[in-house]
């Protein structure tokens, strides 16, 4: 089956083929960094990360480009409030948005690029509208004059019919000819950052950004552009006007817009207490997988309600998958292979591509991989699962993984790895307390944010473990047992399966 996708500018689900040969090109906005980003920024870039996996794994070769806004009034406004220079002050959420991709698993689009790195070509490209007429200066600022361009609303289907002349629309303190039209190059205020040329002194508008890197890394009419639904109007639509005004040409044939995510059914705010970046729930004790789990589970038109119990859940079925594994790879099964199971793990593989086919439709994608871990674990219970069936559903998990990205347990070596947890020294471990109910425990770290401190280290659990064992064997089973009870009061589950003793923190 071919893979269709709803297009947002012609509105239906279309079977989608690159412009060009067997490349994909994506363009995909960017945070603006003044600050962490949070988990519905991040529901938009899970989305993007299995979009262009999906995309591999159908063979496509991907190049993908995403702008950091480094430079706009909020960047400005919070440097300023920090007392850093634009591009020190910026740095610095640039960089913890490379730690929270890695800990989410997010693959590094192959551009990945600052605004304040391209501002000749933005000039550039405002010059070359002004010399075809779509343009207007006003106090310093140069505008896009909307009315030029016949095509405007075509992606959001937005009526501005209403909207006349004169009438304000925004709290913008420039003067514009039509309340529709939108800046392309700021005029320099006291006190702020500025580049000087063609235009003035000033600086670029969000819009003609996004234009300008998304053309210059994919060429003028480039394959895919996704981002938040919010972003839709009026920056899409922004960058269509300035784009194929420009050209002449169709800017981005494909527009995919991620849909919101509320938190236990509200929209998501700091003023209600419910906002949380990838960061938060870090310091809650939540594993970035089971993050990364949760925002991709639901597929990318449909609202994600974040709860904590969905995250709970998120974490319950990301063990069941890694269990199910554990035992494909660990236990022992009679030789010989079972043409029924072949044919499940033959269903699930195409089940699970037929609902990625079918504009990524990720649950029911995880569903058939579901039921797959459902046939093999009843079949391994009533001891008909054979040697020979063991790659066929290795295989199927593996392909699982290409695309959810979340099977390995990587969190604490990651979390150690980033500064996020502690972890314990070695002779540090007479230190830990019965009462704690996990192997991390928050505690203030010197900056006043909570620190994920280790309690009990690698080396300590498998002495443990190590020592709970040769209990059992010379019989003193009580002594085992409160080895058993010791590691779980520190965070440390015992799992005794046939294939010996397994151990994971909470
Ligand atoms: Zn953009």
């Amino acid at each position: 089956m071919a893979l269709r996708l709803y297009n947002t500018l012609t509105a239906q689900v279309e079977e989608f083929q690159p412009v060009e040969g067997n490349q994909v090109r994506i363009y995909t906005c960017g945070p603006t960094v003044y600050d962490y980003a949070h988990i519905g920024n991040f529901r938009t870039f899970v989305f993007q990360d299995i979009l262009r996996r999906y995309l591999r794994y159908r063979g496509y070769e991907v190049r993908q480009a995403m702008n950091l806004t480094d430079v706009d009034d909020k960047t400005i406004r919070k440097a300023r409030e920090a007392g850093l220079d634009l591009r020190d002050f910026t740095a610095t959420y640039i960089e913890a948005f490379e730690i929270d991709r890695e800990l989410l698993n997010l693959e590094t689009p192959e551009f990945l690029v600052r605004a304040t790195d391209h501002i000749p070509d933005m000039i550039k490209l405002i010059q070359t509208l002004a010399d075809k007429g779509y343009t207007y200066p006003s106090d310093g600022s140069t505008y896009f004059r909307v009315e030029r361009f016949k095509d405007y609303g075509k992606l959001s289907k937005i009526d501005l019919s209403g909207i006349r002349a004169g009438a304000r629309v925004d709290a913008d303190e420039y003067d514009k000819a039509n309340p529709r039209d939108f800046v392309l190059w700021k005029a320099a205020k006291e006190g702020e950052p500025y580049w000087d040329g063609a235009l003035g002194p000033g600086r670029p508008g969000w819009h003609i950004e996004c234009s300008v890197m998304a053309m210059k890394y994919l060429g003028e009419t480039f394959d895919i552009h996704s981002g938040g639904t919010d972003l839709a109007f009026p920056h899409h639509e922004n960058e269509i006007a300035q784009s194929e005004a420009a050209t002449g040409k169709p800017f981005a044939r494909f527009w995919l817009h991620a849909e919101h995510l509320k938190v236990n059914g509200e929209r998501m705010a700091k003023s209600l207490g419910n906002y949380f970046t990838l960061r938060d729930l870090i310091q809650k004790n939540y594993k970035p997988t089971a993050i990364r789990y949760l925002l991709s589970e639901v597929p990318f038109r449909k609202p994600l309600n974040f709860t904590f119990d969905g995250l709970h859940q998120a974490q319950k079925s990301l063990e069941r998958l890694r269990n199910f594994r554990y035992r494909l790879t660990m236990e022992k099964f009679p030789t010989g292979s079972s043409a029924e199971l072949e044919a499940r793990a033959e269903g699930a593989r195409k089940a699970f591509e037929d609902a990625l086919d079918d504009n990524l439709n990720t649950a029911e994608a995880l569903a058939a991989v579901f039921n797959l871990v459902a046939d093999g674990n009843t079949a391994m219970d009533r001891g008909e699962f054979r040697d020979g069936d063991r790659p066929r559903f290795l295989e199927v998990l593996e392909r699982w993984d290409r695309i959810f990205g979340s099977l390995e347990d990587t969190d604490h070596a990651k979390l150690v790895r980033f500064g996020f947890i502690k972890p314990l020294q070695v002779g540090a471990s007479d230190s830990r307390t019965s009462d704690r109910a996990a192997a991390v425990g928050v505690k203030s770290g010197d900056d006043g944010r909570g620190l994920l401190v280790e309690t009990l280290g690698d080396e300590d659990i498998e002495r443990q473990i190590e020592a709970r064992n040769s209990a059992r064997r010379s019989g003193d089973f009580p002594a085992a047992d409160r080895i058993r009870q010791e590691l779980d009061q520190n965070g440390v589950i015992l799992e005794d399966t046939k294939a010996g003793t397994r151990w994971k923190r909470k």
